[in-house]
């Protein structure tokens, strides 16, 4: 049996979708792209927010945006979109950006805008954990 694709996270394959307008391509990503190993994915822009967008973080069960709006809607929404499509693809694994409020895991950002680090998963990452796929970020793919 053909081994099933990755999810990954599209920034880290050099897709322009990040908060700022920005991609940040991570080589080996990158390759798992180029070998057909792996499928890219955005649960913000598939939740229906624009790039760029204010910056967020989760504070308690919401996310919220650099200005205080609610994006939680936006976020549930992308995180059921990835989710849907990583079973059509019958993905075990994903590799996902680091600190994101959406594709995190392990850790993100405290919801207070300040850089502070607090333990936890984006809306994403948990809830692909949820359904037993195994999450990555790009920093432990790298270990
Ligand atoms: Fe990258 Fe995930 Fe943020 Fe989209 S939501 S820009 S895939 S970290």
């Amino acid at each position: 049996m053909p081994d099933t694709p990755i999810l990954v996270s599209a920034c880290l394959a050099g897709l322009y979708c990040r908060y700022n307008g920005e991609a940040e391509p991570f080589a080996p990503v990158v390759e798992l792209i180029r070998r057909g190993r792996a499928v890219p994915f955005c649960p913000e822009v598939f939740g229906g927010l624009p790039t760029p967008r204010r910056p967020c973080e989760i504070r308690g069960d919401c996310v919220v945006d650099a200005d205080g709006a609610d994006r939680t809607a936006e976020f549930r929404r992308g995180a059921e979109e990835g989710a849907r499509l990583a079973e059509l693809l019958g993905c075990r694994e994903a590799v996902l950006k680091a600190r994101s409020p959406s594709c995190g895991s392990g850790e993100i950002y405290d919801g207070s805008f300040s850089s502070v680090r607090v333990p936890g998963d984006g809306f994403f990452a948990r809830l692909l954990k949820a359904r037993g796929i195994k999450v990555r970020t790009e920093e432990e793919l790298a270990e």
